[in-house]
């Protein structure tokens, strides 16, 4: 299997190559050179196995570099039930994404994906757990070591610190706001004891601490020197990862073959939905994708009208699913190439055109008119929304639902056909978004076990100015390179 930069960069690429880097060369994101097909057959043999076993059948399409008995040891030890211990009462955490009925809805049933039973109570654990593991085998590999820089307003770094937490080869050092997370997401970053991880509080806000990052980057002799990597969304591990729980999701929901299913996606960087849109072209009957967003509406403009405009971080509007407040979503330019006919060439016309005007218009266009053809339809869902959702799926279905999770089922409804079962993607759980569901419901949401009285835990952290030529001596210090 190998891979291709979106803007044409042709020095074909393994999967073990891309795994640790960003970027291709030419600013492009890394596709394979043809999507790995699934019969209807292979999908019928796939019913029965536990999620790591799918998992394994999934991944071993795009990477052929690592050998079978590794990349099984691999996802066995990623995917275990005690890793995904968070479920709601009465859900199989077995399955690791237990899938849980709603009701009957617009002629179908209304269905939630439980993504978010893992360490951290977000889906971004599923893909980056794997990446820890994977990291750590290919560090191991390699005989070398990874200090990964990170900057995080909440899920994304705490994401990564529990999937790098005591893996051998590597170091965190995640900037976050001082004093500007919550009280349950700083307890649940800093509260880590171990040796390898390293919460840099930075004296601002995140916006500070993302120029930070891009500072220490810049800095190429360092970057290369201090061995600098990061997790960010773009990573295409952390993309196939995800495409494993469309397939897992449709197997839950159908019963035999052919059979259709609409996936609903709270969407900020397009990570998630990309990884849908993989999944389609691989062959899985996906009918639908619905694109949710919330206030930062980029993306559903896109798809309502095939104007891409991309908005300035002062335009960002602050809202209630926060993890969705994005206004350039990074792993756009995947699905555009596909549109595209993946071709390079007009590719990266439209993307200098992103740097150069802020976007690009494909309205009227016959690539627009793809968008059919691939299942996509989009919404956006706001305050007053999210709080109704929440409140109406608690008195129907007697269960609590997060602010994300509400964006992806408010538009879910607007898009659901007769006969085709709609599954919302359940991208993080109530307890990590308290303030929004005491509004809708007037009490505090159920809190997992592992979570009850976190904040008084002892906390380790260090506080630094906002100043990143302090970031780099502290990171040299504690790396010895
Ligand atoms: C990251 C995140 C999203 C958005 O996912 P993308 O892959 O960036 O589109 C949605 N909900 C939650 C809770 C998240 O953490």
């Amino acid at each position: 299997m190998n891979y291709q930069s979106t803007r044409g960069h042709d020095v074909p690429q393994t999967f073990s190559e891309i795994l640790l880097g960003g970027l291709a060369p030419d600013g492009g994101l890394y596709l394979p050179k043809a999507y790995p097909q699934v019969t209807a057959d292979e999908l019928e043999a796939w019913r029965k196995l536990p999620y790591a076993d799918l998992a394994y059948e999934v991944l071993r399409k795009f990477c052929d570099d690592i050998p079978a008995e590794d990349l099984r040891a691999l996802t066995r030890k990623t995917y275990r039930a005690e890793v995904y211990a968070n479920a709601r009462a009465g859900d199989n955490t077995a399955d690791i994404t237990p899938l849980r009925t709603l009701g009957a809805e617009g002629g179908t049933q209304l269905q939630l994906l439980g993504l978010s039973n893992g360490p951290t109570l977000a889906f971004k654990d599923m893909a980056m757990q794997l990446l820890g593991n994977l990291f750590e085998y290919a560090l191991g590999r390699a005989g070398k070591e990874l200090n990964i820089l990170g900057a995080t307003s909440g899920d994304t770094g705490s994401a990564a610190e529990y999937a790098m937490r005591g893996k051998r080869g590597i170091r965190v050092f995640m900037l976050s706001p001082h004093r500007k997370m919550s009280a349950f997401q700083t307890a649940q970053m800093f509260s880590l004891q171990d040796p390898n991880i390293f919460n840099l509080a930075v004296e601002g806000v995140f916006d500070d601490c993302q120029d930070i990052v891009k500072a220490v980057s810049n800095d190429l002799d360092y970057k290369a020197r201090q061995r600098i990597g990061t997790v960010n969304s773009i990573n295409w591990a952390r993309v196939v990862a995800q495409v494993v729980y469309y397939f897992k999701g449709w197997l839950l929901a159908t019963t035999g073959p052919g059979q259709k299913v609409s996936f609903s996606v709270p969407s900020g960087n397009f990570g998630n939905v990309c990884a849908g849109h993989i999944a389609r072209m691989m062959g899985l009957p996906i009918d639908k994708l619905v694109v949710a967003t919330n206030e930062n509406d980029v993306l559903d403009e896109f798809f309502r009208t095939g104007t891409y405009r991309v908005r300035k971080s002062a335009e960002t509007y602050h809202t209630s699913s926060p993890s969705m407040d994005i206004s350039k979503a990074s792993n756009f330019e995947r699905f555009v190439f596909d549109l595209l006919g993946q071709d390079a060439g007009k590719l990266a016309a439209l993307f200098r055109d992103v740097e150069a005007k802020g976007g690009f218009d494909l309205s009227g266009t016959p690539e627009f008119e793809r968008i059919r053809q691939f299942g996509f339809v989009s919404g956006r869902s706001t305050h007053a929304d999210r709080v109704a959702t929440i409140q109406g799926i608690s008195e129907r279905y007697g269960i609590t639902i997060d602010t994300h999770t509400a964006d992806g089922v408010k538009v879910a409804r607007e898009h659901l056909t007769p006969g085709v079962p709609m599954v919302v993607l359940e991208t993080a759980l109530p307890a990590k978004f308290a303030d929004t569901i005491r509004e809708a419901l007037g009490h505090e949401p159920e809190r997992p076990a592992a979570f009850e009285g976190i904040e008084k835990l002892p906390q380790r952290f260090e506080v630094m100015a906002n100043d990143a030529a302090q970031v780099k001596a502290y990171i040299a210090g504690h790396t010895g390179l």
